[in-house]
């Protein structure tokens, strides 16, 4: 599309024809009145724009020009010793090796797949999956296999062995706002040391609990039989402090085995040389007075109300069309439609024209082929307007339903 579009000067790769709008929509600038649920967007007025200004000062007095230097590849060490430090529990000690800081977790999964994937690899990944992963890995054309939780152990072992790699976010994944019980992590787990494969957890949400107490990570439930050596678990750990505190500082870490992370560095190298040394400095400075606890329970407060709301309000304007489970935790609400038949990729542009937006189902998954589901963000908003948002939807939705269907079913009309 884009090749005709801009004819011969530009040769694009093979891999932007799949390209999707969806991201470059929920990032950017929305249209006036119109209500974003696209987006997996924190709530800005929680943002501690006091403590980041506080903190920047700290740092520049702390390192000087270090900060507005070229830093280490894999991070700043200050950085990646606190980062090991939080990360050790008893049995398994972390080092500054085992750690390298990303700008944003989405960078460490780009440059897992730069550095592990050859043309046509496959993954063994959670389904549906993050679209910024799927995304990030395009470049390889890569096959996507799903992950079955279900998968007896044997089958489970060959999956992962016909994969480079296991990717799954226990922690209400997204898009669907899944929480991974205990039985299915531990099964995953022993699936993973037995068949020697590496396991990567990717848990930006693991913070955002609103009811209940939070399960060990993959990466919590390897710890205890590591011994005092270096650590040599399958299990490789993404964090971010994108929804802690701000996805505009774009810090984020992979935590794990010291010759995966070297791995990721190579591809780091090769791309940013290394994430900011000022931001770095800053989100030093930010973790060591704890900021992010402190943000914590009043983000929880605001979160649980606005899940909350929107469900409520689902379940009052969209249970007639979807059927959804109230997330425990997370940023998202997943809604299955009723009718198998109903597209929520054709549904996009009436939702777009009735003034809300949502991310359609096929976006997360590779091949496109998902059409009957949606997602809600419900962090972004305050209450009263995520209600009007699913009033919104619902019209949409019946409006949509009394259209003819298309004609051609060009996907090219879809966004996604
Ligand atoms: N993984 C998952 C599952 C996510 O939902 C996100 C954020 N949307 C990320 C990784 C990466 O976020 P960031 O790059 O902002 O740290």
């Amino acid at each position: 599309m884009a090749e005709d579009r801009r004819g011969a000067i530009l040769r694009l790769a093979s891999w932007t024809r799949s390209d999707n709008p969806i991201t470059r929509h929920m990032v950017g600038v929305q249209p006036p009145d119109s209500i974003n649920l696209a987006g997996g967007l924190p709530a800005p007025e929680l943002f501690p724009v006091e403590e980041v200004r506080a903190a920047t000062d700290r740092a520049l007095r702390r390192f000087g020009p270090r900060a507005l230097a070229y830093g280490p590849v894999a991070g700043l060490p200050e950085l990646r010793a606190l980062l090991a430090r939080r990360f050790s529990r008893p049995g398994r000690r972390l080092g500054p090796e085992n750690v390298v800081v990303t700008s944003g977790g989405l960078q460490a999964l780009d440059f897992l797949g730069r550095a592990l994937l050859e043309r046509g690899d496959a993954i063994l990944a959670q389904f549906p999956t993050y679209l910024g992963a799927i995304d990030a890995w395009k470049p390889a054309h890569p096959r996507h296999l799903a992950l079955d939780w279900d998968a007896a152990p044997d089958a489970q072992q060959a999956a992962m062995q016909a994969a480079k790699f296991t990717y799954c976010v226990p922690n209400f994944s997204n898009p669907t706002g899944e929480l991974v019980p205990l039985p299915r992590r531990r099964a995953l787990l022993a699936a993973a040391r037995a068949a020697r494969a590496l396991l990567v957890e990717d848990d930006p949400y693991g913070a955002l609990y609103y009811d209940g107490s939070p399960l060990p990570t993959l990466f919590d439930l390897e710890a205890g039989d590591g011994g005092e050596g270096p650590y040599r678990g399958n299990v490789l750990h993404l964090g971010t402090l994108s929804k802690s505190i701000g996805p505009g500082l774009r810090i984020g870490w992979a935590v794990g085995d010291a010759a995966v992370v070297d791995a990721i560095c190579m591809a780091k190298q090769g791309s940013d040389i290394g994430t900011s040394s000022f931001v770095q400095a800053v989100a030093l400075e930010l973790l060591e007075a704890g900021v992010d606890h402190a943000v914590h329970d009043r983000m929880i407060e605001t979160y649980r109300a606005r899940r909350d709301a929107l469900v409520a309000a689902a379940q009052e304007h969209l249970s007639r069309r979807f059927v959804f489970e109230a997330p425990v935790g997370g940023m998202f609400l997943w809604l299955r439609a009723r009718d198998p038949a109903l597209d929520t990729g054709t549904l996009w542009p009436v939702a777009m024209a009735e003034g809300v937006s949502y991310a359609p189902s096929a976006v997360f998954d590779a091949s496109g082929a998902l059409h009957d589901c949606l997602r809600l963000n419900f962090t972004l908003n305050p209450e009263p307007r995520l209600v009007e948002g699913a009033r919104r939807l619902a019209r949409a939705v019946e409006r949509h339903l009394q259209q003819p269907p298309a004609a051609s079913g060009s996907s090219e009309d879809k966004p996604g």
